[in-house]
């Protein structure tokens, strides 16, 4: 008789995450849980206490879980190393290169 509603049969099916320490599922509003960067697992409130990001203002923060990042140590130990000499050669190419174009405006 006109128009009536029904309850349609349909599979829905949804994402769930679950935490890869304890099991529990991990609950979520509008942002999906975000992984380890490296090991690409998920852990729910409880086990995520033990996870390390930089805060650096981001909506995105990169997440480490505290395995990853303990046997991460002596690498960010040698990429803090060669990151600041990467910043000497760069300030010492930069340097170089200003006293040389100051040169040619001299006209040595
Ligand atoms: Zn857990
Ligand atoms: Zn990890």
């Amino acid at each position: 008789m006109g128009l009536a509603t029904r309850t349609a049969r349909k599979n829905v099916t949804e994402t769930i995450y679950t935490c890869d320490w304890c099991g529990k599922e991990i609950p979520f509003d509008y942002f999906h849980p975000r992984p380890c960067v490296i090991c690409q697992r998920y852990a729910c409130g409880a086990h995520r206490k033990a996870w390390h990001h930089k805060d650096d203002g981001s909506d995105w923060p990169v997440w480490h879980c505290a395995e990853c990042w303990a046997i991460g140590k002596p690498f960010r130990v040698a990429i803090e190393v060669h990151e600041g000499a990467i910043a000497d050669q760069r300030e010492g190419w930069h340097e170089e290169a200003r006293k040389g174009a100051k040169e040619q405006d001299n006209g040595v």
